[in-house]
């Protein structure tokens, strides 16, 4: 069923606490971690308790988790102060634009110049 969680899923295992993370921030519905191999001072990856692959599959199945999603990624950068500087939310959606663990994820990066447009 949608949103259940999945028994080999890495970030699964990590709202269940089965995979240890440096966790950020928590909600009711989401939970932040540093991501593993920062690509920047900042970077926060901020997923749904609930399992959903894609941001595809989050925005037709559960829209109210995806604004949770986005207002959270918001928390984090105030919260890493990148806030003012800027910083870019990524969902890289299917493996053609990168994606590599489907357990939806806002990847929050900030604390450097950000070269747009991105590889
Ligand atoms: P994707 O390529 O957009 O799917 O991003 C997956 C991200 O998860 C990558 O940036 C990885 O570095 C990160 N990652 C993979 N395993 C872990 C982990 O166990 N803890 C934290 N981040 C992870």
């Amino acid at each position: 069923m949608a949103g259940e969680p999945q028994a080999d899923c890495l970030f699964c295992k990590i709202v269940a606490g089965e995979v240890p993370a440096t966790i950020v921030r928590e909600t009711e519905t989401t939970v932040a971690f540093r991501d593993i191999n920062p690509q920047a001072p900042t970077h926060v990856l901020v997923i749904p308790r609930a399992h959903y692959p894609t941001a595809a599959a989050l925005a037709a199945g559960a829209p109210e988790l995806a604004a949770d999603l986005l207002r959270e990624a918001h928390e984090v950068a105030v919260g890493d102060k990148v806030d003012e500087t800027g910083y870019r939310v990524v969902l890289n959606t299917g493996t053609g634009a990168g994606q590599t663990v489907f357990h939806v994820h806002a990847h929050v990066l900030g604390g450097r110049g950000l070269q747009w447009p991105p590889g």
